[in-house]
């Protein structure tokens, strides 16, 4: 789907910010966001400062694109709501949907090892996916908090017969509530790959780019008009610098341009086109492409 939005009408709910203080930059020149769920826009359960108020002003003009690899659009938008934060379905773009869709029209007749939530499995079924436990063409990981010794032992295994190696994200982990580390798809994968000895042949989530242009497909916007925000430099600069888009960072690390997203709105940091080491090494000021 392609996701509708005015270009003539300047994001609502942001007359207040730039009264009282100088519009930022990236604000100014009324892109559309590529954001970041986890660490960006939440924290856990939990709406990190600015969110909400981001989302009602650039409600016709963003997608969030996430590494989550344990709901489906559906589910997600559900937790979304609960925690205050209104998201339409077709405006998640997600690591772990999207790995079942690389399945169903990439390997369309494999025999899959899936390691996932139910609610993903579910999916995958209603998908079309050929879901095994035993002689399978492909081991797919996302992540599954039921994973054990047992499953390990399982897609082991299966890899060392021959089967192909997919997994949805790298993610090690994502920052939680007060300071807690919340293990990601990355942390399995790494316990499959000491056991196994093999390393996916294929990753679909960020910093790949399939992540990336699945949220253009869907913004129906122009590279240079769009913006990514994000928390992680190794997945969202990364990817986006790969994909050819501006991006900005927050959260607590040293290459954040701010703390929150509230902070980042009254932030007069440019978007930046290229990587934090190459920034650091020119001294150069990036210049913010127009997108008037
Ligand atoms: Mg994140």
């Amino acid at each position: 789907m392609t996701l509708s939005f005015s270009r003539s009408a300047p994001p609502t709910g942001l007359s207040h910010i730039s009264a009282s203080t100088p519009r930022a930059p990236w604000i100014a020149q009324r892109p559309a966001l590529i954001l970041d769920l986890d660490g960006t826009l939440m924290r856990e359960d939990e709406p990190m400062a600015g969110g909400a108020e981001l989302l009602r002003a650039y409600h016709d003009r963003y997608v969030i694109v996430s590494n989550n690899s344990t709901h489906t659009a559906l589910q997600l938008a559900r937790r979304l709501r609960r925690a205050g934060l209104v998201v339409e379905p077709g405006r998640l773009v997600l690591a772990g949907e999207l790995t079942i869709q690389y399945l169903r029209t990439r390997h369309p007749h494999a025999r899959v090892l899936l390691c996932a939530s139910p609610g993903l499995k579910r999916h995958a079924l209603q998908s079309g996916c050929q879901l095994v436990e035993e002689r399978a063409d492909i081991v797919a990981l996302a992540l599954d908090k039921r994973f054990s010794y047992a499953r390990l032992e399982r897609v082991t295994q299966a890899l060392a017969r021959g089967a192909q190696f997919v997994v949805s994200n790298t993610d090690a982990n994502h920052p939680g509530p007060a300071g807690h580390v919340v293990p990601q798809t990355g942390a399995l994968m790494q316990a499959v790959m000491v056991a196994s000895g093999c390393s996916p042949g294929h990753v679909v989530g960020k910093p790949g780019p399939a992540m990336f242009e699945e949220g253009l497909r869907r913004l129906g916007r122009p590279r240079g008009e769009v913006v990514v925000i994000g928390d992680n430099p190794a997945t969202d600069a990364l990817g986006a610098v790969r994909a050819g888009l501006r991006y900005l960072l927050v959260g607590d690390g040293d290459l954040a341009d701010a703390a929150t997203l509230a902070d980042l709105m009254r932030c007069a940091t440019p978007a930046h086109a290229v990587l934090p080491e190459a920034r650091a090494s020119s001294q150069a000021p990036v210049r913010v492409l127009s997108t008037a």
